[in-house]
C-alpha cells in the first residue's frame, strides 16, 4: 500500500507537482435497522481506494483511483495534473499559499476493546428487537424504531513533505425512537447511545434497555404536555441539546473557508468575518469555546488531518471574544497564520479533503455547579433534552430550534412536561445570555455523524461536548 501511495506521488511530481499527496482509505460501515418488532434493514459493506491531490502551475487537482493497482492510481496522479492544469486558466493571480508543515509519520488507532465486527449480527439484532418489545409495552406507545451504526475507516497518507501516516479509527453508536399516538397527533422521544470513537463495549455500557421504559412513557407524557409558552423565558440546556446549537451556531460559522467565502452551499457563510477577530464579542466572558483533535474518543481523532497536520486542541473562543477559526493550510495564512490547525478532511478516497469541524465544545464552568442546583436557582424557564428541528440562516447568524423533550421550570423545580417548545434567537445575542454553566463533572460529549458540507456533498463526523448550561430571557414559541 505505502508503495502505491508513494508511486502516485512519484507521477505527480515528474509531471510537474509543486504538492501531491496519495491517500488510501478502506472504509467497512454496518448499519443494523429495526421497526417493532422485526428488522427493517441491515448492511455491511466496504469500500477502498485513492485519492491523489496535486497542486501544479498554482491550481488544485484531484482525481481518484477506485483501484488499488499501480496502472490506476499512475492514471489518477496523471489527471489529477491534467485537473490542475486546466484550473490554472482560471486561478485567483495569487495561487495558492500552502503553509509548511514538517514531515510526519507515525500511527494513530482508537483505542477499543471490542471489536464490533467481531460481535455476532444476532446479538445486535436481539438487542435492538428488546429495546423495541420493552418501548412497545408502554401504553400509547404505537411505533419504535432502533438502530445500530458501526464504521472502520483504515488511512495511510503520503506527501510530497515527505510524511507517511497511517490511522486506523472504529465508530460505534445505536439509537432508538418511540412514537407515541393519540387522536390528533403523535409524539417521539429519542434515546442514544451517541457515536463515538470506540468499540462495541459503548453499547454493552450504555443503558440502551434499562432507559427503554422511561423514553416510551416520555413520548406518551408528550401528548399530553402543556403548549409552549409565547414570550421570553430562561433555558437550561442539556448537552444531548446544546451539541446541535453548538454545531449551527458557532462550529460551522468559524470554519475559515465558509468565513473567507470559498465555501458557501448549505447554508455556508458567516457573520463571524476576519476584520472581527480577536474584537467579536460573540457571548458572555463565560463562553469559552475549544476545538480539540486530540480528545479520546472524539470523532474527529484521528491524529492527523489530510492536509498531514497533527492534531491539536486551541480555542476559538475565549472568554466571550471569537479568536480563532478552524483552518487548512490553504486558508490560514489569511489570518496571519504560519501553520494549520490541522482541520482538513476527506470523507472517503474518492472525495477531495476540505475543511471540516473539529471535536468542538463549551468549556465547563469553574464554579461547582449542579445541574439539580441551575434548574433549583431558575424561577421561571425551560429545560430541554436532545435535538429536534433548527433552521439558520445563510450566515449563521439567527435562528430557531427545536428539540426532543421539554419541561417548565417553576421556582426551582423540574415540572411539567411541556410539547413543540422552540427557541428563536441572534447568534451573539444568545451566547450573550449565557449566565451559567455546570462543572466539569456533568460535561458529556455527543457525536454528530451526519453533517454535510460541500458541493458535491460530502458527510463528516465530530463530537460536541458541553455541561448544562443557562440562557437568559430567550424568546420561546410562537413557531408553526
Ligand atoms: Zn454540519
Amino acid at each position: 500500500m505505502k508503495e502505491l501511495c508513494l508511486r502516485a506521488l512519484d507521477v505527480a511530481r515528474g509531471k510537474g507537482a509543486a504538492y501531491a499527496d496519495a491517500r488510501i482509505i478502506r472504509t467497512r460501515r454496518q448499519e443494523i435497522a429495526t421497526e417493532d418488532q422485526r428488522v427493517s434493514s441491515v448492511s455491511d459493506g466496504e469500500s477502498a481506494g485513492m485519492g491523489v491531490r496535486v497542486i501544479a502551475e498554482g491550481a488544485w487537482g484531484f482525481a481518484a483511483a477506485p483501484r488499488l493497482d499501480n496502472e490506476s492510481v499512475e492514471n489518477a496522479a496523471v489527471e489529477a495534473i491534467a485537473i490542475a492544469r486546466a484550473a490554472a486558466l482560471a486561478k485567483a493571480p495569487e495561487g495558492i499559499r500552502w503553509a509548511r508543515e514538517e514531515p510526519r509519520t507515525g500511527c494513530f488507532r482508537t483505542p477499543v476493546r471490542i471489536d464490533p465486527f467481531t460481535v455476532p449480527l444476532e446479538e445486535k439484532i436481539a438487542l435492538l428487537l428488546a429495546i423495541n418489545a420493552e418501548v412497545l409495552k408502554v401504553k400509547g406507545v404505537r411505533k419504535c424504531h432502533s438502530h445500530m451504526q458501526f464504521k472502520r475507516e483504515w488511512r495511510l497518507l503520503a506527501n510530497s513533505d515527505g510524511s507517511l501516516i497511517e490511522s486506523e479509527t472504529c465508530t460505534s453508536g445505536a439509537n432508538y425512537q418511540a412514537t407515541a399516538v393519540d387522536e390528533s397527533t403523535a409524539k417521539r422521544r429519542n434515546f442514544s447511545a451517541y457515536a463515538r470513537n470506540i468499540g462495541y463495549e459503548h453499547i454493552r455500557e450504555t443503558p440502551l434497555l434499562a432507559e427503554a421504559t422511561r423514553v416510551g412513557e416520555e413520548a406518551v407524557a408528550q401528548l399530553k404536555g402543556k403548549p409552549c409558552p409565547v414570550g421570553r423565558k430562561d433555558l437550561v440546556l442539556h448537552p444531548s441539546h446544546l451539541c446541535l446549537t453548538m454545531h449551527e451556531s458557532i462550529g460551522h460559522a468559524t470554519e475559515l473557508d465558509r468565513v473567507l467565502g470559498m465555501e458557501e452551499s448549505l447554508a455556508g457563510s458567516s457573520f463571524a468575518t476576519v476584520d472581527q477577530l480577536d474584537s467579536l464579542r460573540y457571548g458572555s466572558p463565560l463562553m469559552n469555546v475549544i476545538c480539540d483533535n486530540t480528545m479520546p474518543h472524539g470523532l474527529a481523532s484521528r491524529g492527523w488531518d489530510d492536509d498531514g497536520v497533527e492534531a491539536q486542541r486551541w480555542p476559538v473562543i475565549r472568554d466571550g471574544i471569537l479568536v480563532d477559526y478552524q483552518t487548512s493550510r490553504e486558508v490560514c495564512h489569511a489570518i496571519g497564520a504560519t501553520r494549520s490547525h490541522g482541520s482538513c478532511r476527506a470523507d472517503s478516497w474518492a472525495s477531495i479533503p476540505i475543511i471540516r469541524q473539529s471535536n468542538l465544545g463549551l468549556a465547563p464552568g469553574t464554579e461547582r455547579l449542579s445541574l439539580e442546583e441551575l434548574i433549583g436557582d431558575t424561577k421561571d424557564g425551560i429545560y430541554i433534552e436532545g435535538t429536534g428541528s433548527f433552521s439558520i440562516d445563510q450566515r449563521r447568524h439567527n435562528f430557531q430550534f427545536g428539540g426532543d423533550c421539554f419541561w417548565e421550570i417553576k421556582n426551582g423545580r423540574k415540572g411539567a412536561i411541556l410539547k413543540d417548545v422552540t427557541y428563536q434567537a441572534i447568534t451573539t445575542e444568545f451566547w450573550g445570555s449565557l449566565d451559567a454553566v455546570c462543572d466539569e463533572r456533568f460535561w458529556t460529549p455527543y457525536g454528530v455523524t451526519n453533517c454535510g458540507k460541500g458541493d458535491p456533498q460530502q458527510i463528516a463526523q465530530m463530537t460536541h461536548g458541553s455541561a448544562p448550561a443557562r440562557f437568559r430571557q430567550i424568546s420561546v414559541g410562537g413557531a408553526r
